[in-house]
């Protein structure tokens, strides 16, 4: 993600960089100067708070994800690549690909030592190797459930017992 990604996401809003330094918190200039950046560092704190302000959760690596539809790591390693560039591009890959012990309790009721998949926390014996739903189909399936289990829990919330 560029600055110019940052420029384009708040001229869609119809806001100027005074209105958005604003409703961010921060300095104008603070503004001006991540929209002239070639390479954005999600995890800056004016950065973060200009996500905020557009309503992207936790961090523009995150937003990304979010607007490819990211359903597996190669579509993610793609949108690192086409958002993020250097270190940070290689920092984030990085994570993407990370494998560590999985851990899973076996049969025998000991720790699973076989390493996870990429960029995940379980061997493929231990669901390392499911991504999720894939299919639109099998996305609407999902974001119903979880649209039902919030409209359950705003309920409950607001009439307890
Ligand atoms: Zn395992």
């Amino acid at each position: 993600m560029t600055g110019d990604d940052l420029k384009r996401e708040r001229l869609e809003r119809g806001w100027s960089q005074r209105d958005l330094a604003r409703r961010a918190g921060l300095h104008h200039r603070s503004v001006q100067y991540w929209e002239g950046q070639a390479e954005i560092d999600p995890l800056a704190h004016a950065v973060q708070a200009i996500a905020r302000a557009f309503g992207w959760r936790v961090s523009p690596h995150h937003y990304a994800r979010v607007r490819y539809g990211v359903l597996d790591r190669e579509a993610e390693l793609a949108a690192i690549d086409h958002y993020f560039a250097g270190a940070l591009r290689r920092r984030l890959r990085r994570m993407v690909n990370r494998r560590v012990i999985c851990g899973a309790k076996t049969r025998k009721g000991t720790p699973c030592r076989a390493k996870s998949e990429p960029g995940r926390k379980r061997c493929r014996f231990h669901g390392g190797k499911s991504t999720g739903p894939r299919t639109p189909k099998g996305v609407a399936r999902i974001a119903e459930a979880q649209r039902l289990r919030w409209a359950r829990w705003r309920a409950e919330r607001a009439a307890p017992e």
